[in-house]
């Protein structure tokens, strides 16, 4: 997780990218930054917390020139720190380059380690910098050649954006795992991890970065290069769960519109169930609830009052804070409530804390019955790629089977999506590949990092 965008070409360069974070600040909440290309230099701004915390009219008057990279990070305990905002910026005997960088490399600790004992000294402590140290040590004649040259050497999740004087270059890896699309506005070239970031900023999205392709864009032209053979596309299936805004084309569908589906085609797994009312967890389970209810014919109410100004409660990298905050999030509509038999639908149950407490709550206020539904099947395998999704040991399913969840979470019913439904729903005919690891435990050969070498929580 995390947002990244970029634009060339425009006087207004600073503020676009400033539009386009704001965007896809649902993707990471705990710092931002942009770089902009004044021509000979990089201007860079960073600072922990949100978008329009960290910039105000006067810092995007000092990000001055015609093209600008951008970062939101969402991150994980432990790497909390002002040092690991990006876009990083490293001046090496490449020259000046930036980097801002959406996924998790799985074997950034075996290549930073042999790089510094070359003795590369690095700034952070995130994964990102890594291949800015390979591309300064192992060097082709042009910026795309270097680039194209080290990112092989690379495993696990990345769509890059880098900028060098007069250049803007976006890359993503050769399996699709995190997305990178292409837009333009005039003659600007736009570069965003979501489509409505590309929309929102007036621009036109043109299409996806193909799995393993390089975009180089410099004096106004757009150059597209092979740096790797695509391997199988395995896109992260989470974006259309949980993760992308439903505003935002994924894999060709409006991902509104295949929430929608997952929820009547979850309400035709479980026809005949008997409920009173269906109702999701807001925001991101409104949609399926909505679905559910067309299928099934059982009304939609909505059953708590979200109250926006809290941010997302999972984003919080500390348990602690993550449990206080879902407190001040969601309060029960009382009279809604009362004595009805509640089918109530979630995007995920991931350890299975949110779960439990919206059940508690239903109870609480005076619900006869509570039947949980997740819009995606069990949970049992931890995300390398990107996604925070934690250690095998946290995750509820991995550990307990359906009936002993339910039974963890108070509910009078639990159910999940199946896999094949998930995937019908989110594939359209000619692209059905995604990326199921954290549902089936399988991962892409070699893609895995190798036991001891950092496995467990990451994210980006
Ligand atoms: P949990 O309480 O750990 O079961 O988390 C489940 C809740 O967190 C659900 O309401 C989801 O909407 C949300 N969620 C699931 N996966 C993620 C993720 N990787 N990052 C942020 N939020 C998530």
């Amino acid at each position: 997780m995390c947002g990244i965008f970029g634009i060339t070409g425009t006087r207004d360069a600073s503020r676009l990218a400033y539009v386009g974070l704001f965007t896809l600040q649902h993707r990471g909440q705990e710092s931002a930054g942009i770089v902009t290309d004044d021509g000979s230099r990089l201007l860079q701004h960073t600072g922990m917390g949100l978008v329009n915390e960290v910039f105000n009219n006067e810092a995007l008057q000092r990000l001055e020139g015609t093209s600008a990279i951008g970062h939101i990070r969402y991150s994980t305990a432990g790497s909390s720190h002002i040092t690991n905002a990006q876009p990083l910026v490293l001046n090496s005997s490449l020259g000046l380059v930036a980097v801002a960088h959406n996924g998790n490399l799985t074997n950034a600790d075996e290549v930073k380690a042999r790089l510094q004992k070359a003795g590369a000294i690095f700034q952070s402590s995130s994964d990102s910098e890594v291949i800015l140290h390979l591309a300064a040590r192992y060097r082709g004649r042009t910026l795309e050649e270097t680039l194209a040259k080290n990112l092989t050497k690379l495993t696990g999740a990345y769509s890059f954006l880098f900028m060098a004087p007069g250049k803007v270059i976006g890359a993503r890896d050769p399996y699709g795992y995190r997305p990178l699309v292409l837009g333009r506005l005039g003659r600007s070239y736009i570069l965003a991890s979501e489509t409505c970031a590309i929309e929102v900023a007036g621009g036109e999205v043109v299409r996806e970065i193909e799995p393993g392709e390089m975009v180089a864009i410099s004096g106004g032209k757009l150059k597209s290069l092979r740096f790797a053979k695509p391997k199988k596309f395995t896109r992260c299936i989470f974006e259309q769960v949980y993760f992308a805004r439903p505003d935002s084309v994924v894999a060709g569908r409006t991902v509104h519109k295949v929430r929608y589906e997952i929820g009547a085609m979850l309400a035709r797994e479980l026809r005949g169930i008997k409920a009173d009312i269906v109702s999701g967890v807001p925001d991101s389970g409104t949609v399926y609830a909505l679905g559910f209810s067309k299928e099934s014919g059982i009304p939609y109410q909505g059953v708590f009052m979200r109250n926006h100004y809290t941010g997302r409660s999972f984003i919080q990298p500390d348990q602690r804070l993550r449990e206080f905050t879902a407190h001040l999030k969601l309060s029960p509509i009382r009279d809604v409530i009362k004595g009805k038999t509640i089918l109530i639908i979630d995007d995920s149950i991931v350890r299975g804390t949110t779960s439990r407490k919206i059940v508690s709550n239903l109870k609480k206020a005076g619900a006869g019955k509570v039947i949980m539904a997740s819009a995606s099947p069990p949970i049992i395998s931890p995300c390398y790629f990107g996604i925070d999704i934690p250690t095998k040991r946290e995750l509820i399913a991995s550990r307990l089977s359906v009936e002993r969840v339910r039974r963890y979470i108070g509910a009078d019913g639990l159910h999940y999506l199946t896999l094949p439904s998930l995937i019908d729903v989110c594939g359209n005919r000619s692209d059905r590949d995604f990326c199921v690891s954290c549902f089936s435990g399988k991962y892409n050969a070699g893609e895995a990092p190798r036991a001891g070498a950092g496995a467990g929580r990451m994210g980006l």
